[in-house]
Parts: C-alpha cells; sequence; structure tokens
C-alpha cells in the first residue's frame, strides 16, 4: 500500500483502521506528491483501444527469452517480527529506510502479503509459459523480509530485463478504488527512468483492457513517480510497482478474495509486459 488518501480519512473508520495496526504499515510509509482532484478526464475503459497509431499485437513471443523478477509486496511473517522489520536500511538516495511492513489487508483480514504472493505465483507460470524466465524476492509466503534494497537489487543481479513489484493499497475510505502504477522518479539509476514509466503506461492500458478502472487520487493517467519508494530506488532495471487495487473497498476486497479475481490480476500484469517488449 502506500498512503496519500490518508488525508483524506474520515475519523470513524480512521480509529477502527488505526486501532488495526495496518494503515501506518504500509508499503510506503512516505505520502506521494500531493494528490490531484478528481479527474476530470478519467479514460473510458476501450476508449484507447484501436485509437492512434496502430501498435504491434502484444504477442506471447515478445517475452521468449527475457528475464522478469516479480516482487510480491510485504512477508507472511512480517507483522510478528516487527524489530527485524523495522531495522533501518538503505534507502536507495543516502538515507534509510524500514527493512520492510506488514502491508494492509482486506476488512475480512485477508493480508496484503497473501494475494501479493499468489497473484506473483500465478503471473510467473504465465510468464513461464510465455518463454521468460522469472526470479522473484521472495520464493513463499512464510518468511520475513526481505528488506526493500535487496527488493530492488535483486532485480539487476539477476540481469532482468524487467521488475514488477506487486501491491495492494489500503486507503481508508472505502469508497476509493482503483489501481495506479508507481515509477521511479528522479532516480538514481537514471537509465531506467524512461522504460521504467513506457511499461507503467503499458500496464495501465493492460489494466484498463482487463476492466480495471485507474484510481484518480493517483494522477489521471494512472501512473505516479515517487522517489520514496526504496525498491524503486535501488533498482537497476526498469522498474514499476503495482498498487492493484483498494483492499479497503468492498468490492475491490472481493475480487482479491477471490482465485478468478487474483487470476485477472496476473494476466493484466503479463499483459502490460508483454506489449511493453512488444515494442522493443
Ligand atoms: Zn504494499
Amino acid at each position: 500500500m502506500s498512503s496519500p488518501p490518508l488525508a483524506r480519512t474520515t475519523g470513524p473508520v480512521s480509529a477502527v483502521l488505526l486501532s488495526a495496526g495496518l494503515l501506518l504499515s504500509g508499503c510506503s510509509s512516505q505520502p506521494a506528491s500531493a494528490p490531484t482532484a478528481p479527474a476530470t478526464s478519467t479514460p473510458v475503459a476501450g476508449e484507447t483501444v484501436g485509437s492512434g497509431s496502430p501498435s504491434p499485437p502484444a504477442t506471447a513471443e515478445a517475452l521468449d527469452g527475457l528475464t522478469i523478477a516479480v516482487d510480491p509486496g510485504h512477508n507472511g511473517r512480517n507483522s510478528r517480527n516487527p524489530s527485524e522489520i523495522n531495522r533501518k536500511v538503505p534507502d536507495g538516495r543516502g538515507g534509510t529506510k524500514a527493512c520492510n511492513t506488514t502491508g494492509t489487508a482486506t476488512a475480512g483480514d485477508y493480508p496484503e502479503h497473501a494475494f501479493t504472493f499468489d497473484v506473483a505465483e500465478r503471473a510467473r507460470e504465465l510468464l513461464e509459459g510465455a518463454g521468460a524466465e522469472v526470479v522473484m524476492s521472495r520464493a513463499d509466503d512464510d518468511g520475513v523480509g526481505p528488506c526493500v534494497d535487496e527488493r530492488g537489487q535483486f532485480a539487476g543481479e539477476a540481469g532482468a530485463d524487467a521488475l514488477v513489484s506487486i501491491h495492494a493499497n489500503g486507503t481508508a475510505d472505502t469508497s476509493a478504488r482503483g489501481f495506479h502504477v508507481i515509477v521511479v522518479d528522479d532516480a538514481v539509476h537514471a537509465d531506467v527512468e524512461e522504460p521504467s514509466r513506457a511499461i507503467a503506461e503499458q500496464m495501465v492500458k493492460a489494466f484498463e483492457d482487463a476492466e480495471f478502472d485507474p484510481n484518480p487520487a493517483y494522477g489521471r493517467d494512472g501512473v505516479v513517480a515517487r522517489t520514496d519508494i526504496a525498491g524503486l530506488n535501488h533498482a537497476e532495471v526498469p522498474a514499476v510497482m503495482i498498487e492493484c487495487g483498494e483492499m479497503r473497498n468492498r468490492d475491490e476486497a472481493a475480487l482479491m478474495e477471490s482465485e478468478e479475481g487474483r487470476q485477472r490480476y496476473a494476466e493484466a500484469i503479463v499483459a502490460g509486459l508483454e506489449a511493453h517488449f512488444a515494442e522493443q
């Protein structure tokens, strides 16, 4: 999760969620740049399909032979190991940041770490089926960490062509809904900035094609550039962080809690990667 909508928190909801210890422990504790006003130009689903210059069809061949790094956010035992999770690690910009956080959860207590790991496993199967090699930041959902610096670095160490970090957001306002994609702003590894944004834009299209709507609180195009996401700061390969939806929203929670919903998220992620690499 990331946190700008905290400012829109309402009293009673805030009290309940804060007491659950979830809201302040998301994947990124620093707010993004101020959310824009609700978009006046929210894309209509399917509106961009077929418009503009023709782009080559995304095909499975686009991923054949590539290495894709997949980072399912958080981990299953983070909440039981606060000292390990709260220890400071390099944030990629000369400062420090907590190793990791517990993430958020649905009102039914379906945790973000379980959601992200399941979607990652589904994405891995699809990617491997398309001929890609997949490296994961964690092998199961029963551990602690890894820390945010490692979650960025492992992609470069594996020689990956791209890094996809999978999360879900935990805005307290339960009416908030939709996905957004985060990319690094003012990247330390400057050469990744442009391709990261290119992947993000294809990811937005793929999510919209899969009938997911962007969250208008995070920029009208569904892409937000931030300097405070340590995993992205450390990434030496093109990288995006996808906040698939809002776990406190009843409808999106139901989707995330369902296998069918998680498969849809995984398929959208892979479709976004396919579309990007089909253009390379
Ligand atoms: Zn998260």
